[in-house]
């Protein structure tokens, strides 16, 4: 108890300066942020209460926490004015640093992908350097975060185990094993669940980082899909539904039921399979394209075909087909991005060099002038050596960017154009040959009973088998004719200034290339086979979703008549293969391999 005296004195000076218990609010605001906003703002209002008392650092720590609800909340385009602010203004190395980790998030959120991945290559020379461990272990999960999406895997990778080593907090070591296992699920280095993954999921849980845990499960089910085990991947989702409904995290909710949704379809679970599927998309925000909404689309497709719904099918084949292209299309502006921001990066660096020894030259000229002697000309040789040098490096710089514009059109395992880069081609050959009045011919290829070379003899040789055929048919293809990988097994060709009966003769040469490509262990050498739709302009006209589909509806019918086989689009082919349709899908036939 304070005496009057003590009151007057000695209470005072023993009670805390108020800055002090606002460092104490801001710090438990930051804490509570990740998993209560309504304590998250219940700190925040009591901070509020009272503006004037806060020193220019912890206004600062204020503002850049109101920016992170802002980002959080949706208010993307107020949250990046914020954090831009701070970055500029801000007298404390943690807030800007923060601040700019916290605009990556916002710009990838806001789909600004080129800004975003030159904070990036920012944010990554200053993390070595960022003494406040809880801000370096943020940017590392956020680096490692933006890499992912820009399929940066084995970069990303650097910094998600580097996380995991560092990392202090339950979040920050669960987030990095999610990372990891993202980027390896998705570069292809992990293609089973292993016990240590699952150790990870169970380890997650109990320290109460039910997000990650939630997400990492969600990738294991994956696996276990990728490897037929349908029940393994419902069982998983089943034992934790409760826990990951509770997150209440609205894209993990997506990906449950998308894989749901998967595994039932290979059940042949159909009406479930649809109806889980049909719920995954109405979660989905309009306007976001991701693998999972594909990846609903697909089963939607797949069981309105198996129960010959025709119009169905061709109904959420239509969205499939929109939402892979979209997908495509961000995954593809995202890698650019980064490429380009990393060439710009160093590309300025060459620059100022350059500018600085051309500065110097003029310099030593003038210097030299009037002496006029010859140690002054051999400085000045030299000099113009090593600016002959810097020119190189430019020029090599130039070249770096084609080799980088060149990684985001191909597709990595079979170097022919990727989907995105394909339609983008088509479509403006297709607009050149319209105006041209100039005729062509679209086919489409599907690799025959191909799941079961996979199932026999693994996705490496799937792999591989893949990149025989892509190799088989680029050799077919002359100059002027555009190939691209379409789909996992489906490549697509155009044929400018073509007829379909030209055409034909064409596809039969693609179709005999493909089987010289051999599969299957030496003793027992199998070739591939095909199955060809094609249809052109005169037929469908130039746009090239209606070429497309009518494409696949010809190929359906090749598909149908017994494979390995090319049929042109025909007015009945829509017909043709409702009835195909219609009856009991064909499946692939094990005797054949
Ligand atoms: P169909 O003759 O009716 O076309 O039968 P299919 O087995 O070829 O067709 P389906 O569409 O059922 O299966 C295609 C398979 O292609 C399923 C998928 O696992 C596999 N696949 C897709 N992309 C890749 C890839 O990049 N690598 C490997 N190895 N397999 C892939
Ligand atoms: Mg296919
Ligand atoms: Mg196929």
């Amino acid at each position: 108890m304070c005496t009057w005296r003590a009151l007057v004195l000695g209470c005072a000076l023993l009670a805390p300066p108020a800055h002090a218990d606002v460092d104490e609010r801001l710090a438990r605001a930051e804490e509570v942020k990740r998993t209560s906003m309504a304590a998250f703002d219940q700190e925040i209002g009591r901070i509020m209460a009272d503006l004037s008392r806060l020193t220019a650092v912890q206004r600062d720590r204020l503002d850049y926490l109101l920016a992170w609800r802002d980002t959080f909340t949706g208010d993307y385009v107020a949250a990046i004015n914020e954090f831009e602010r701070l970055i500029a203004q801000s007298g404390d190395e943690v807030v800007r640093f923060r601040s700019r980790a916290t605009l990556l998030n916002a710009l990838t959120l806001a789909r600004r992908h080129s800004e975003a991945y030159e904070h990036l290559t920012l944010l990554v020379d200053d993390v070595d350097a960022m003494p406040d461990r809880a801000a370096r272990d943020q940017a590392l999960g956020v680096i490692a975060q933006l890499l992912n999406q820009g399929a940066q895997y084995k970069e990303s990778l650097a910094f998600s185990q580097r996380l995991m080593q560092e990392g202090e907090q339950a979040w920050a070591r669960c987030g990095a094993q999610f990372l990891i296992v993202e980027a390896k699920v998705r570069s292809g280095d992990l293609r089973d669940v292993s016990p240590e993954s699952l150790q990870w999921a169970d380890r997650c849980s109990t320290d109460g980082e039910a997000v990650f845990a939630g997400l990492l499960r969600a990738q294991l089910a994956r696996l276990h899909l990728r490897n037929n085990r349908p029940e393994a991947a419902l069982a998983m989702l089943a034992a934790h539904a409760e826990a990951m409904a509770a997150t209440r995290y609205p894209s993990l909710a997506i990906d449950v039921e998308t894989i749901q949704a998967q595994a039932y379809l290979a059940q042949e679970k159909y009406a479930d399979a649809d109806a889980t599927a049909a719920s995954a998309i109405a979660k989905v925000a309009p306007g976001v394209a991701s693998e999972s909404l594909g990846q609903a689309w697909r089963v939607r497709y797949l069981v309105a075909k198996a129960q010959g719904d025709n119009a169905g099918a061709l109904s959420a084949h239509e969205q499939l087909l929109a939402t892979e292209m979209a997908y495509a299309n961000d995954i593809g502006q995202r890698a650019l991005a980064y490429q380009m921001a990393r060439f710009q990066a160093r590309a300025n660096a060459l620059q100022i060099e350059s500018l600085n020894q051309q500065n110097e030259l003029l310099t030593l000229q003038q210097e030299f002038a009037s002496k006029n002697t010859q140690a002054a000309r051999l400085t000045i040789a030299l000099l113009l050596t090593v600016l002959a040098f810097g020119l190189f490096w430019a020029i090599r710089a130039v070249r770096l960017r084609r080799h980088f514009q060149l990684l985001a059109q191909r597709d990595s395992l079979t170097q022919v154009s990727n989907r995105r880069y394909f339609v983008e081609q088509v479509t403006s050959a297709l607009e050149q040959l319209q105006r041209h009045q100039q005729g062509a011919v679209l086919i489409l290829v599907d690799l025959d009973y191909f799941k079961l070379i996979n199932d026999r003899y693994g996705h490496a040789e799937g792999d591989e088998v893949l990149q025989r055929a892509a190799a088989a048919l680029r050799g077919q293809v002359r100059k002027g004719e555009l190939i691209g990988r379409i789909g996992g097994e489906e490549f697509a060709i155009l044929l400018p200034r073509f007829e379909a009966d030209m055409a034909l003769q064409r596809a039969e040469s693609f179709r005999r290339a493909l089987h010289t490509v051999p599969y299957g262990p030496a003793e027992a050498r199998r070739s591939l086979t095909a199955s060809f739709g094609i249809v052109s302009s005169a037929n469908a006209g130039y746009n090239l979703r209606d070429l497309m589909m009518r494409a696949d509806a010809a190929l359906y019918v090749a598909k149908n008549s017994g494979r390995d086989r090319v049929e042109v689009f025909r007015e009945t082919s829509i017909e043709t293969s409702e009835q195909a349709l219609a009856s009991p899908v064909s499946a692939g036939s094990d005797e054949r391999l």
